[in-house]
């Protein structure tokens, strides 16, 4: 099948478009047309180099709904033409901690890719890395990489539930447990930081602070659910998050994987009050927090995935989505065409957009 595909070649360089050939999928995995796939700033980090990349040349992207064009001999849970959402972690449902329920930890798949076996994408001839590689029309994936959805929902309106969306509502419903009449405040309201803002509303949170450094993201984050914004680069917010909690928040959200923030949000805690982090961190990342807070059973907790059952967590979040109560469209401020992806990871830089959506 000829693709249209996005490779980044080298880190620090733009990513080029290009012509490529996505072979016919192989035992256990299955071909997908893509509908639409979000850019996720973990996608940007590796263009601009923030998280080393081994693997290159590579197809870029991992957010995405599509439709199966194809499965290979094996794959017994789909179909062509089902709908299916992409999930940043395929679970082998084995492992330990599959087993556990906590598939966002699996150790049974993935792997470092070998392209001559695993890659079922070509360019010029060649094979070429990639995962999920939703920034092409066409892509072979593992059959567990996938969640067949509902199909009375169109399916370029669910390309952000695999990784924004499941991370920020799924790190407040899985994670923190927010209960209703809490008092929260989110660091970073990007994709994620936006998730969680929603995520704590659905979950009736009183008091939801957004605490961003962006006036523009401060007022995204208005519009999802934050009854307050604190813009950090004006004062100290966690100070002025006690303020507003009178005394402090019950649960705090970092959501942008900086050491920095990590400790103000730990910093905005009352006694008994829990901080989540689920920013991808950086590679050497060190947190210091005081150890008094600690002491008067304060937590700081990781947050991976959403913490997510990607085949439990995607439906209640589309069914929150038909009930109009979780917000999907409005996540998404521009979409653009595959060939605009360089001027989507700079709106991206420049807080310009909740999230760009790529249609392939
Ligand atoms: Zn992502
Ligand atoms: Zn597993």
């Amino acid at each position: 099948m000829r693709s249209k595909a996005v490779i980044l070649h080298e880190q620090g360089k733009p990513p080029s478009i290009e012509e490529v050939e996505v072979l016919p999928p192989e035992t256990g995995e299955v071909m997908v047309r893509v509908a639409a796939t979000g850019v996720c700033h973990s996608d940007y980090n590796l263009v601009d180099g923030f998280r080393y990349v081994p693997n290159l040349p590579q197809v870029m992207g991992h957010e995405a709904s599509g439709v199966v064009k194809q499965v290979g001999p094996g794959v017994h849970t789909l179909a062509p033409g089902d709908p299916v959402v992409f999930t940043i972690r395929p679970a082998c449902g084995v492992c330990e901690y599959c087993s556990n329920g906590k598939f966002n930890l699996c150790i049974g798949s993935g792997g470092a890719p070998d392209p001559e076996r695993s890659s079922r994408i070509r360019s010029k001839g060649k094979p070429v890395y990639h995962g999920s590689a939703t920034f092409s029309q066409y892509t072979v994936v593992p059959e567990n990489s996938l969640v067949k959805v509902r199909d009375d929902v169109p399916i370029e309106k669910l390309s952000l539930v695999g990784c924004a969306v499941v991370t920020g509502v799924g790190a407040v419903v899985n994670r923190a447990k927010v209960e209703a009449g809490s008092r929260v405040a989110i660091w970073g309201c990007g994709g994620v930081g936006l998730n969680v803002v929603q995520g704590c509303a659905i979950a009736g949170a009183s008091t939801i602070i957004a605490v961003d450094v962006s006036a523009n993201k401060l007022d995204f984050a208005t519009r999802f659910g934050a009854t307050h914004t604190v813009d950090a680069s004006a004062e100290d917010p966690a100070q002025r998050v006690s303020q507003l909690t009178n005394g402090g928040a019950d649960y705090a959200f970092e959501a942008i994987g900086n050491p920095k923030t990590v400790l103000q949000a730990f910093q905005s805690l009352r006694p008994g009050g829990v901080c989540v982090t689920m920013g991808a961190p950086p590679e050497q990342g060190l947190v210091e927090v005081p150890m008094q807070p600690l002491f008067q059973d304060r937590t700081l907790m990781g947050c991976s995935a959403g913490s997510a059952s990607p085949r439990v967590d995607f439906h209640w979040l589309i069914e929150l989505y038909q009930g109009g109560r979780l917000k999907l469209d409005e996540l998404v401020t521009r979409q653009r065409p595959l060939d605009e992806v360089n001027e989507a990871f700079e709106d991206l830089a420049a807080g310009r957009v909740a999230r760009t959506v790529l249609i392939p």
